[in-house]
């Protein structure tokens, strides 16, 4: 599955916690990230991570594109509840392309355990909705 791992910055070391602790999981996966989050990930869990520009600078932008494309199959975005951010409408625009191709997201350190529990188990199927008549229906024609 291709993954992508987000974190707003005061929660990068939750993010890092979490793919340290989930190194065994994600490491079966292809993982996709924020410039900045991803640069962490490398650096500090020594996963492989394909980086984006970074968040405020367009790459939540960029996976949301991917994920209009079916090339992103779940997205982890813990996200930081307490301070506005610059670049919030892309943030928005983020959560609602998952929602429109049913993308599974956690935006939260909890869910995001849920999922990866999840397939570690190999218990979640979500791909199943990947084939959905609804999704056919939204690919261009060109
Ligand atoms: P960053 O972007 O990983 O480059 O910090 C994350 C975000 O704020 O969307």
């Amino acid at each position: 599955m291709k993954i992508a791992l987000i974190a707003h910055d005061r929660k990068k070391d939750l993010m890092i916690q979490l793919c340290t602790a989930y190194k065994p999981v994600l490491e079966k996966h292809e993982l996709f990230a924020t410039g900045t989050t991803g640069l962490r990930i490398v650096e500090e869990t020594g996963l492989k991570v394909h980086r984006f520009k970074s968040g405020p600078l367009g790459g939540d932008q960029q996976i949301g594109a991917r994920i209009s494309q079916n090339e992103i199959d779940c997205v982890i975005f813990i996200r930081d509840p307490l301070e506005a951010m610059p670049h919030e409408p892309d943030v928005t625009a983020l959560i609602r392309l998952a929602d429109v191709y049913e993308i599974p997201m956690a935006t939260n350190i909890g869910t995001a355990e849920v999922l990866l529990r999840g397939m570690e188990s190999g218990f979640m199927d979500w791909r199943q909705f990947s084939d959905s008549e609804h999704k056919h229906a939204l690919e261009p024609d060109f």
